[in-house]
């Protein structure tokens, strides 16, 4: 091969590998390559045919994909309703007794809903919806702790064709105003209060506060949970209780046109100003339902599933209400955070509903690396038998934790890689085939098209470029709220014919893809592009870090200078030289940090990612730029101070 500049330098290979087990692949739904072969004959035929064999529909299509890119119309002259998909026929199949939600309240309430109870919730407030106007078209906006109603919220506005916008419980009235006002929503659902962190946060006043300006909200409905007091505006606000009890009982799904829209989501905001991402009806449906039974090799009959996202983001929508219903699963909900009362709140939930499978996100691998593994061993998790990750990297070392720790060994661990655009998974072990590597989100799925070019749209076939999907995809976003243009030009502009993800991957000579974060992150040192992935995993390989966060700031002499903040281990130290020198090692003297800050906590999203952004500003002195998505502003003045007290070392 010729001597190529990559777009992005691949440092460091992880050499590890874990084969899922012989148990494992036994009982697997799939334990070999045929859909993957499958899906390469013919991505179209793949999606059609689970299209046919997991959906249900009213009118069956006749049309897979239309396509014009950048717009995909999937099964279009289907049609279909989802909220039956995921409800009434779970029950016709004979699944009304069947658990959908052990709900676990933070201040240790619980409540049990079977499948019957949630189709009967669901059809009520489906007609409270009709009855304070809502109809076909409208958009709805949803701002609820995360409790049972959300997703009852959720499954009514897709029976009636209503399409919701979910906005995070913990997100400010601004945001709140912000996004129903680009929806130009009708209706807003919220709750007086809910719990967190031992305490009752309010909602209601905060959505009063939104309401103020908005003028497209005609009611609120608001859902008692706090019991914290609150004001009701005569004619606007309605009590959820009040008007479910004077519902009718019955609403029968309505069939919608494959491409009617299902729901918007903003993105959560790492790099800048959320977008409205606009998310259909049958695609969707299709690409998170087969996603979730393969790459969870989900077993309705055994299974108890809990992902620990919250509604408010893509993973709650696709893997807690979509995904599992329309599967038939059984799934553990639980409000709070994973603190309260004590630091081994979520093992004691695993062991007392025995889950089976867990999914959560590397930023709380790394809390509870932080918090130690004491926390766990108090606890039974060997119900568990499948993990996974999604949301950022995962480093190599928070994997093997995670494997010894959480997965006892034995089970398979998936790292999941995917959008608020993508809909679902896209790149992802199938737990009883894929050899897995620490670190790396494996293959693209079956009927998945990834590939990794450089700068000028070539194809890279090893090392690191950048990650574009080169067919189209059934849960593909079909566009930006209000804003095509800027669906044209954020994805798919940079390279032709290709969707531009915005990250950065590498390919091993195994054929393997590593994600290496955001191609806005990369840093250039002295002519090397290096990926802040990498070395944050080698920071994060001493054994006294915990996590830590790298940004390139501008520097004389070499470009960029790599600056570090780190987060140890609850109660070990170590010396900035020696994990300078770590790194070093680990993965070259390039990539060694010229200055490593130490600090309890690092600036994250609201979904718990890393704003890197928001560091390059803290290291290169500027005022920090838009923080509305950010989760706790007091850790960056806390960075800020430190940082203009430290003297430049080297
Ligand atoms: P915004 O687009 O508004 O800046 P965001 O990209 O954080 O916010 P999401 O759609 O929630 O919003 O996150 C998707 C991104 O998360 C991916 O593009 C990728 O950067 C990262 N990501 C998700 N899963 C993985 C994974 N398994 N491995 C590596 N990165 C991941
Ligand atoms: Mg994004």
């Amino acid at each position: 091969m010729v001597d190529e500049v990559h777009a992005i330098d691949a440092l460091s290979y992880e050499q590890r590998t874990f084969p899922p087990s012989t148990e494992f692949k036994a009982n697997a739904i799939v334990s070999d390559q045929s859909l993957y072969l499958e899906g390469e004959r013919d991505f179209e035929a793949y999606w059609a045919r689970h299209a046919r064999e997991l959906i249900s529909w009213a009118q069956p299509f006749t049309k897979t994909l239309e396509w014009d890119l950048p717009y995909a119309e999937w099964f279009s002259d289907g049609t279909l309703n989802v909220s039956y998909n995921c409800l009434d026929r779970q029950v016709l199949a004979g699944r009304g007794d069947k658990v959908a939600f052990y709900w676990e309240g933070e201040p240790g309430d619980s409540r049990v809903i079977t499948y019957l109870q949630l189709l009967d919730e669901v059809q009520r407030f489906a007609n409270v919806l009709k009855n304070l106007g809502i109809k076909k078209g409208d958009r709805v906006n949803i701002y609820l702790p995360m409790i049972p109603e959300a997703a009852v919220a959720m499954l009514a506005c897709a029976r009636i064709g209503a399409a919701h916008s979910v906005v995070f419980g913990g997100f400010s009235s601004q945001s709140l105003s912000d996004r129903i006002n680009d929806a130009e929503a009708k209706l807003l659902i919220t709750a007086d209060g809910g719990w967190r962190r031992g305490e009752v946060f309010p909602l209601k006043s905060q959505a009063d506060e939104a309401l103020k300006s908005t003028t497209t909200i005609e009611h609120v409905v608001v859902v008692k949970r706090g019991n914290n007091e609150i004001s009701m505006t005569p004619g606007r606000d309605v009590w959820y209780h009040e008007a479910m009890a004077d519902a009718d009982a019955v609403c029968d799904a309505e069939p919608m046109e494959a491409e009617h829209l299902l729901f918007l989501l903003y993105t959560s905001g790492t790099t800048g100003k959320p977008k409205g991402i606009m998310h259909t009806t049958a695609g969707y449906l299709t690409h998170v339902t087969t996603t979730f039974k393969y790459a969870f090799d989900h077993k309705p009959d055994t299974d108890i599933f809990w992902c620990t996202a919250d509604v408010g983001w893509v993973t709650g929508h696709s893997y807690i209400v979509y995904g599992p219903l329309a599967n038939g699963a059984t799934q553990i909900m639980y409000e709070g955070v994973p603190n309260f009362p004590a630091n081994d709140r979520i093992w004691q939930i695993i062991e007392k509903y025995k889950a089976t499978i867990f999914y959560t996100a590397p930023t709380a691998i790394r809390t509870y690396m932080k918090w130690g593994a004491q926390e766990l061993a108090k606890h039974d998790l060997s119900s568990l038998r499948l993990i996974g990750t999604v949301g950022e990297p995962i480093n190599p070392e928070a994997w093997i934790w995670y494997n010894e720790n959480v997965g006892g060994s034995r089970c398979p661990i998936i790292d999941t890689w995917w959008q608020t655009e993508t809909g679902g998974m896209m790149i992802t072990p199938l737990p009883g085939v894929t050899v897995t590597k620490p670190g790396s989100a494996t293959f693209p799925l079956p009927g998945i098209g990834a590939e990794l070019v450089d700068e000028q749209g070539n194809r890279v076939l090893s090392g690191g470029g950048y990650l574009t999907l080169t067919t189209p995809w059934p849960g593909m976003l079909r566009g930006i709220w209000g804003d095509q243009k800027r669906y044209r030009e954020t994805y798919w502009s940079r390279f032709p014919g290709r969707y531009f993800a915005g990250d950065g991957a590498k390919l091993d000579s195994d054929g393997y893809l590593w994600l290496l974060g955001r191609v806005d992150d990369v840093m250039n040192v002295s002519g090397h592009r290096i990926s802040t992935t990498e070395v944050e995993s080698a920071l994060v390989s001493h054994p006294s870090v915990a996590e830590a966060a790298v940004v390139g700031a501008n520097d004389a002499m070499t470009g960029q200078a790599i600056i570090a903040y780190v987060t140890l281990r609850s109660g070990l130290e170590v010396d900035e030289k020696v994990l300078r020198e770590h790194v070093a090692k680990e993965i070259g003297p390039i990539a060694k940090p010229k200055m490593i800050f130490f600090t309890p906590d690092l600036p994250k999203t609201r979904s718990g990612k890393i704003m890197r952004r928001l560091l390059r500003d803290v290291a290169e002195g500027r005022n920090i730029g838009d923080t509305t998505t950010l989760a706790d502003a007091s850790v960056v003045s806390e960075l800020q101070r430190r940082a203009s007290e430290t003297p430049t070392e080297d």
